[in-house]
Parts: C-alpha cells; sequence; structure tokens
C-alpha cells in the first residue's frame, strides 16, 4: 500500500487505481475550478478521475486531462476517467449517443469506465464496450436485487466491473461489500468524506462525518487528519475510494492516504461507526420503480 499509483485488477481484465478523484461541485461553483482542481489532483499523483454527464463539466474535466497529457505529467493510458450515463438516456438507442456527446466533450477517443448512474439495463452499455468507447463497464447505485437481475440475465455478455456506492464509515456497505467481493466486482465509495452536504440534497441535521470523535482521535494518533483515516479505512478494505476536494492543500492532502496504515483494532472500532446515515438519499427518485435505496440493502 505504498504506491500511489496502486491498482486493482477488474473483472474483464483492466486496472482500476484504487484512489479516485472526485469532480462534482454545486451547480453555483465556477465550471473553471474543475479544470483547476482535476490539473492539480493529476500533479498531486491521482490517476483516476471520475466524473459525469450531468455534472456538467467534462469539458473542463477533459481539458484538464489533455493538458495534463500535453505537458508530459502523464499518458492517457496512465489515466484512468470514469463518465456516467445520466437517467435521460437509458433507451437503447439513446445510450451510444450520449457517451459520444460525453466524448466530444471531453475530448478523448475513449473512456475507461462507463456507469449507469442509476439503475436500468446493462445491454446497450456492453455495445459501448466492443466499440472500444468505454473499456469497462459498470453500474452505480444498483442494490443487491438489482446488481443480481444483471448478474442472471440470459445472455449477459459483460459482468458490471464495479458497482459506485455512498460509502464511508457512517455507512460501511458491510452487506453489499461482501455481496460485491463474492462475485468479482469492485465496490467504488462515493462520499468517503461525509459528502458535500449540499443543502438541496442532504439532511442539514445529519451528522459531519469528518468531526466524528473516533476519526478525530484515530486521526491524531497517526499524526493523520479524519479525511486521510476515512479514505485509508476504504483502502484496507479491499474497496475503492472516490476523494473530491477542489482545495489544492487537501487535494495534495488525500494522496498521502498510501503513507500510513491503520492497525486491526483501528479498523474495528471505524466498523463499529456504522450507523445507517445515508447522505444522499436522493429522495427525488423515491418514487420510481427503480428507486434503489428502499432495500437493506
Ligand atoms: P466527498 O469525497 O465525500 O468530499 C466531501 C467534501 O470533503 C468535499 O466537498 C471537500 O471540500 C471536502 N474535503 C476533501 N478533502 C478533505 C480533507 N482532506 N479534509 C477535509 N475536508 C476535505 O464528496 P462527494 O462529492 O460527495 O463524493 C466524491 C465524488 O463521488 C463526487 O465528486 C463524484 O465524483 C462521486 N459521486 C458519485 C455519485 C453517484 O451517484 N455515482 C454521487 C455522489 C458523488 P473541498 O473541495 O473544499 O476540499
Amino acid at each position: 500500500m505504498d504506491s500511489k499509483h496502486q491498482r486493482v485488477k477488474l473483472n474483464d481484465g483492466h486496472f482500476m487505481p484504487v484512489l479516485g478523484f472526485g469532480t462534482y461541485a454545486p451547480a453555483e461553483v465556477p465550471k473553471d475550478k474543475a479544470l483547476e482542481a482535476t490539473k492539480l489532483a493529476i500533479e498531486a499523483g491521482f490517476r483516476h478521475v471520475d466524473c459525469a454527464h450531468i455534472y456538467n463539466n467534462e469539458e473542463q474535466v477533459g481539458l484538464a486531462i489533455r493538458s495534463k497529457i500535453a505537458d508530459g505529467t502523464v499518458k492517457r493510458e496512465d489515466i484512468f476517467y470514469t463518465s456516467k450515463l445520466w437517467s435521460n438516456s437509458h433507451r437503447p438507442e439513446l445510450v451510444r449517443p450520449a457517451l459520444e456527446r460525453s466524448l466530444k466533450n471531453l475530448q478523448l477517443d475513449y473512456v475507461d469506465l462507463y456507469l449507469i448512474h442509476f439503475p436500468v439495463s446493462l445491454k446497450a452499455m456492453e455495445k459501448c464496450k466492443d466499440a472500444g468507447l468505454a473499456k469497462s463497464i459498470g453500474v452505480s447505485n444498483f442494490n443487491r436485487r438489482q446488481l443480481e437481475m444483471i448478474l442472471n440475465k440470459p445472455g449477459l455478455k459483460y459482468k458490471p466491473v464495479c458497482n459506485q456506492v455512498e460509502c464511508h464509515p457512517y455507512f460501511n456497505q458491510r452487506k453489499l461489500l461482501d455481496f460485491c467481493k463474492s462475485k468479482d466486482i469492485v465496490l467504488v465509495a462515493y462520499s468517503a468524506l461525509g459528502s458535500h452536504r449540499e443543502k438541496q440534497w442532504v439532511d442539514q441535521n445529519s451528522p459531519v462525518l469528518l468531526e466524528d470523535p473516533i476519526l478525530c482521535a484515530l486521526a491524531k494518533k497517526h499524526k493523520r487528519t479524519p479525511a486521510l483515516i476515512a479514505l485509508r479505512y476504504q483502502l484496507q478494505r479491499g474497496v475503492v475510494v472516490l476523494a473530491k476536494s477542489y482545495s489544492e492543500q487537501r487535494i495534495r492532502e488525500n494522496v498521502q492516504v498510501f503513507e500510513f496504515q491503520l492497525t486491526s483494532e483501528d479498523m474495528k472500532a471505524i466498523d463499529d461507526l456504522d450507523r445507517n446515515i445515508r447522505y444522499l438519499t436522493l429522495d427525488n427518485f423515491a418514487g420510481l420503480p427503480n428507486y434503489p435505496f428502499a432495500d437493506e440493502y
């Protein structure tokens, strides 16, 4: 766990860096910040960039990646770029055009991973992989039942390589993680630092993860920060972790996740913080037939 560029092998043979840079920011944040922050993240050592059509910043994030390729910091193949299919393009004939639109905004030839942002079928996604526009395909926000439905589909050509879900010490997804591991599907954690806490999406009365006394005590013990403890926790339990920051100092801090280790007692103490607090409940979608968060996991 000492290499900044540690990667996990996916079930289709591709590799995903275990630390990813989150690029979502609330609408009022100027889009140029995504450009600046993504460049800083690549300079700091991030090689996995998580974005999506709906974040409305693929143009800036693509520009950042291309400028870091142009100045020799990285090659295209060093970067693992994830985009996501939004729910207005689920009809099979809309899937490839949606990916092509993302690629055009990015000015890239392919994405490393294309995710279904919100549960639906995988069929049209498989064609994007066959066409080479996406090296890997996966899902996001799927519960166990929805994953099983996909895995049991007759004629399934490619298993999803990952399921990107909310995951942090207050919502550690132990059962979903065990299930994903048993199916060779990588769990990718979002809101691993307790989410952006945007009013529109997150209950403002929910506890602030990074103020948790146990995380603070462990931070003190390891001479790190609560954020680093929360990120390190995921790596040690075999989860790929995303960390969003638009601050240079915190971007640089977050790559220190490879510089220390938690003991099994530390891990146990963090496991015990689990309290079923989902920050992003996506209540607006609760009426949809595929709403994923009504099941236990
Ligand atoms: P997060 O990674 O939980 O981060 C939350 C906040 O922590 C950020 O706003 C950041 O603020 C702050 N932060 C970062 N590093 C820190 C540090 N070292 N110390 C203290 N604070 C720190 O945020 P998230 O946006 O909820 O999730 C991360 C990424 O996951 C997103 O950007 C997106 O790419 C993805 N995501 C996917 C889905 C999905 O449905 N698939 C949903 C949500 C998120 P500053 O910028 O001020 O540092």
